[in-house]
């Protein structure tokens, strides 16, 4: 279950902007309030000190004379200093120079820094000379402080929470410094003021601060918002993108699916047409009938032919497509295109020309029947669409394995039509498949394939004079392997091209009377395979599953057993498994498997349950012909 948060006024990022800044705001303002304040306090001071000087000066020039001659000698005691007699004068005299002046206190030092007058009386006589106002003073250079005092001896008494600025200044007569005087001015006045302006300032400061604080915040939390939304818009996006990526695979694996389940099931039901069709050609016929056998024959071998391309098409998008790597002849697999595709050249009166560059014939290591159905597409499209001149098949070295060259003289194409030559079900224009037929799977195919072997393939054309399709594959030169290569051509016989190679392979074989286990389901499969046995001149036992198989196997010994591999009740291999388990007379018999899948998957579930070859259906006389005489020649070994 998901839990859908509720939305909160501020946003995580949101509360901590607003902390952040908030605390931003705060410092700058503490920090600006001590600025302005320090500033404020250094002004009190400096012009207190100035104000101090100045009244010092007046002291030095109108009292100091009368002044120096009321204080004690210069080498006086502290004691003679205390009991100086002119005391009570000095202090008259100060106190009416002070009225009417901001000055609350007076003190007067010698050049030793002893007290010679205060007007707090208890201080004459101390020694003042550590001080540091003192000794600046001394060195010629007035200094003054703000201090602020809880309660303090004025002119007029006891004062309470005073702001005083006290200064040292020196008195000089005629340039000679004479003593030092300190002057406190009570600046409390001054002080409040200023604090209470400041006050009024931040007063003023602090909502504009806080309304810009709150702006600040309302336009972050929208942008915020606006993130937030579009963040959420762009996750559904990639969201909904994913959905309809994966909603696309599916479908696509769907319809894969579902062509590959279909060209089998269609493959089946063509076995009989095809096979039947062959039987019935060899009965007596009048030339009507053979015409009207061999139309249902080649109509057959067309329908086959279009139901490999789609399920080729279909294993290669389902992702299903295994290729082969063992050793082919390339100089075999040019011959077999040309032969297949010579009559037609006849026909059309055009030249098919194959140029192999020098020692490029012999032998590769790949899928051999892939890159012939290649060539083979390839080649019989350009033979398709030229009507004159000729098509010529090149073959050279690429920067890595093998360049393939297919030059035709024919129709061309058009630029527009190129970018989807490649694509499934795609004919250059419609009239195309009216004129020529296909299916427009072809380039689909070999493009698939070509890429799945690790090459590329392409196309140059000219409309009107001619077409240039080329691909190359990696492949490495292979030995000559000597040994059945027409156990694969037989496997294979899926593709109905392969007949042709077969036919020859096959008149070498001759069959003999052996028995033969047949294991087929399929009714028009079993009369067709019976039918074809008995003309080999095998004779056969029919068992309709693999239950049955596996005990007519258990009952006497066959020279070869032909195992059906999709069966009711038991398939063809757990019938093979179990025949092999068995102690009986066909534990080591040759068994070949007859299927409608063609892919090499199959071939290996088939190896692994211990068959020893494998047939695709449709199959004919041919190829069933090799595929046993093959078997016969095991067991005789
Ligand atoms: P088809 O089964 O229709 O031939 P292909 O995929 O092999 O399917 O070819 C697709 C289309 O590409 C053809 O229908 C034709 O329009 C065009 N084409 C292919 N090869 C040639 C060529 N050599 N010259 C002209 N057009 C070609």
């Amino acid at each position: 279950m998901t839990t859908t948060r509720q939305p909160l006024f501020l946003s995580r990022s949101v509360s901590i902007f607003a902390i952040i800044s908030g605390v931003a705001i705060t410092l700058a303002l503490l920090v600006a309030w001590q600025l302005v304040s320090r500033t404020t306090q250094e002004t009190v001071v400096a012009s207190a000190q100035a104000a101090n000087q100045a009244t010092t000066e007046i002291f030095a020039s109108e009292v100091w004379h009368e002044m120096a001659r009321l204080l004690p000698p210069a080498d006086a005691t502290s004691q003679e200093i205390r009991e100086n007699p002119n005391l009570l004068a000095i202090d008259n005299r100060v106190r009416l120079f002070s009225r009417n002046t901001d000055v609350v206190k007076v003190k007067i030092f010698d050049l030793r820094g002893l007290t010679l007058y205060s007007s707090e009386t208890k201080q004459i006589g101390d020694d003042k000379s550590k001080t540091s106002g003192f000794i600046s003073a001394k060195a010629g250079k007035a200094v003054s402080e703000l201090t602020f005092r809880a309660t303090f001896s004025s002119f007029g008494g006891e004062v309470f929470d005073r702001n005083l600025v006290s200064s040292y200044v020196p008195v000089k007569r005629k340039g000679d410094l004479e003593g030092i005087v300190e002057i406190y001015t009570d600046r409390t006045r001054e002080i409040t003021d200023t604090e209470n302006q400041l006050r009024d300032l931040l007063h003023k400061v602090i909502p504009i601060f806080l309304g810009l604080f709150v702006v600040l915040l309302l336009s972050f939390r929208h942008s915020d918002r606006l993130r937030g939304n579009h963040e959420k818009s762009l996750l559904n996006l990639a969201l909904e993108s994913s959905n309809a990526r994966l909603a696309a695979e599916q479908a696509n694996t769907t319809k894969s699916q579902f062509l590959a389940t279909m060209s089998h099931e269609i493959r089946t039901p063509m076995n009989g047409v095809i096979g039947m069709a062959q039987l019935l050609m060899d009965t007596p016929l009048n030339d009507e009938q053979r015409d009207f056998v061999r139309n249902i024959s080649v109509s057959g071998e067309s329908l086959l032919a279009i139901i490999n391309d789609i399920l080729d098409l279909s294993k290669i998008e389902a992702g299903r497509m295994d290729f082969e790597i063992a050793p082919f002849s390339m100089s075999s697999t040019l011959d077999a295109v040309t032969s297949l595709l010579t009559p037609r050249v006849k026909e059309k009166g055009i030249r098919l020309d194959i140029k192999v560059d020098d020692g490029l014939g012999g032998y590769y290591l790949g899928d051999g029947l892939r890159v012939r159905q290649v060539l083979l597409n390839l080649v019989g499209n350009a033979v398709k669409f030229t009507e004159h001149g000729s098509v010529t098949v090149h073959l050279s070295k690429a920067e890595k394995g093998l360049h393939f060259d297919v030059k035709d003289t024919g129709t061309g194409i058009p630029t527009d039509g190129l970018t989807r030559l490649f694509a499934s079900f795609s004919q250059v224009d419609a009239s195309t498949t009216r004129r020529f037929g296909g299916t427009g799977l072809g380039l689909a195919i070999s493009k698939r394939l070509v890429e799945g072997m690790g090459g590329a393939i392409g196309v140059d054309s000219t409309e009107g004079q001619g077409s240039r399709f080329w691909f190359v594959l990696p492949l490495a030169a292979g030995n000559d392997p000597h040994d059945d290569a027409a156990m694969t051509e037989t496997a294979s016989s899926a593709h109905a091209q392969d007949a042709s190679t077969l036919k020859s392979s096959a008149a070498a074989v001759t069959s003999g009377p052996a028995h033969i286990l047949l294991a087929e389901d399929h009714a028009v499969n079993q009369k067709l395979a019976m039918a074809l046995l008995s003309r080999l001149g095998y004779t056969v036992d029919l068992a309709e599953n693999g239950a049955a198989a596996v005990a007519a196997a258990a009952a006497r010994p066959y020279a070869v057993i032909l195992m059906d591999m999709q069966m009711p009740e038991m398939d063809g291999l757990e019938a093979t498994r179990r025949i092999r388990a068995q102690t009986g007379p066909n534990q080591s018999t040759y068994i070949i498997a007859l299927t409608a899948n063609a892919m090499q998957s199959d071939k290996e579930a088939c190896s692994a349950a211990g068959m020893n070859d494998f047939l695709s259906k449709p199959f004919n006389r041919e190829s069933l012909a090799l595929c046993i005489a093959k078997g016969l020649a095991h067991t005789e070994k």
